[in-house]
């Protein structure tokens, strides 16, 4: 059956294999890609190899009618127990990162949308360059960090940026100025069809160690507060305005440890969805409901998802 149906779709639309050898997979199962563990069969997963690569996919995804979005590590999102039917542009491969002085001899750091947070971070330990600290330990790609407006400690992405190169729904590219984007909390306003193709970010010279010491005590606080030995996608929900955290909220209203299925409110912290082991994405669904339920009718405020569902309903 399986067979069937990777043949089918691949002789739908393009000649996928020679137009994109090696760079697309059919049929995946979605949850061996999330953070969460959660997720049914993906129909097309494509893995461009450059941004040239991902212009052309997309143009080609666009002449033949196949919805399709783009995703980064898979850390903010789940996908549907009945999976996606497109195509998901995985980012992975274009993570190519490069720091630069500009003529005022300020330092710039640049990432492709694939490169992962992480991967600045360390750059910036290394070279002692201050302003990302707060970005270690959050596990997502640039592209799903510019994405989210991601964000810790009182920070988020937004302030260092510089410029963001963006793709359109033709695949041209075109470099934004930080001025010219509208950030707000855990979102960029990106019209529809854009996606990130790259981001430049502004970091200062620090002295020696000072960065990777800070750096060490983020990874600690985290390691000690989220209950990373489980799967799960970060924070469930933004922070309300002019409120306590939703992770508090959540405790105070004595929900922590409560689940649907394998699907639990964390123990170690109440904004965190830990997947026990059985977890569907159904199970995911029914306890987020539960809790914006629970959390209404106790506080009258309704808590809006972080975490971005993709897949058929
Ligand atoms: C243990 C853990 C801790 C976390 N801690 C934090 C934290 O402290 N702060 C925080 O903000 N988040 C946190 N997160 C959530 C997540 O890591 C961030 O939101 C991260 O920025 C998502 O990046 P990603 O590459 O995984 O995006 P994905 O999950 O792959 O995608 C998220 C969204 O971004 C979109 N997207 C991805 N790439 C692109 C692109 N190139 N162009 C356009 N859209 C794109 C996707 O379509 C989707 O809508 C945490 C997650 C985990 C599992």
């Amino acid at each position: 059956m399986d067979i069937m149906m990777t043949a089918e779709k691949q002789k739908e639309g393009p000649s996928w294999d020679v137009l994109f050898p090696h760079a697309v997979s059919f049929d995946q199962p979605g949850y061996n890609y999330t953070s969460m563990g959660v997720g049914g069969k993906i129909d097309r997963i494509m893995c461009p190899r450059s941004a040239s690569e991902l212009g052309d996919m997309v143009s080609l995804l666009r002449t033949h009618h196949i919805p399709y979005t783009v995703v980064g590590n898979w850390t903010n999102l789940i996908v549907t127990d009945k999976g996606f039917r497109g195509a998901l542009i995985w980012t992975k491969n274009l993570d190519r990162v490069w720091a630069e002085r500009d003529k005022n001899h300020a330092q710039k750091i640049t990432a492709q949308a694939g490169a992962l947070l992480m991967e600045l971070v360390g750059l910036t330990m290394r070279e002692n360059l201050t302003g990302l600290e707060f970005c270690g330990g959050i596990p997502g790609t640039v592209g799903g960090a510019v994405r989210m407006n991601a964000g810790a400690y009182g920070h988020s992405v937004s302030e260092s940026i510089v410029a963001v190169t963006l793709m359109d729904g033709e695949g041209r590219t075109r470099a934004w100025e930080r001025e010219d984007l509208f950030f707000e909390y855990r979102n960029v306003h990106l019209s529809p069809g854009h996606l990130i193709v790259d981001a430049t970010f502004q970091v200062f010279p620090a002295a020696q160690g000072q960065v990777e010491a800070k750096v060490s005590k983020i990874m600690a606080d985290r390691m000690a507060k989220h209950p990373l030995n489980y799967k799960n996608a970060g924070s469930i929900f933004k922070n309300p305005k002019n409120h306590a955290p939703a992770g508090h909220l959540i405790e105070e209203a004595g929900l922590k440890g409560y689940a649907v299925g394998d699907a639990a409110i964390s123990e170690k912290h109440g904004n965190f969805i830990i997947n026990r082991g059985g977890a569907s994405a159904a199970d995911i669904l029914a306890l987020i409901e539960h809790v914006q339920e629970t959390i209404f009718l106790r506080y009258g405020i309704l808590l809006e998802p972080e975490i971005k569902v993709i897949g058929e309903q």
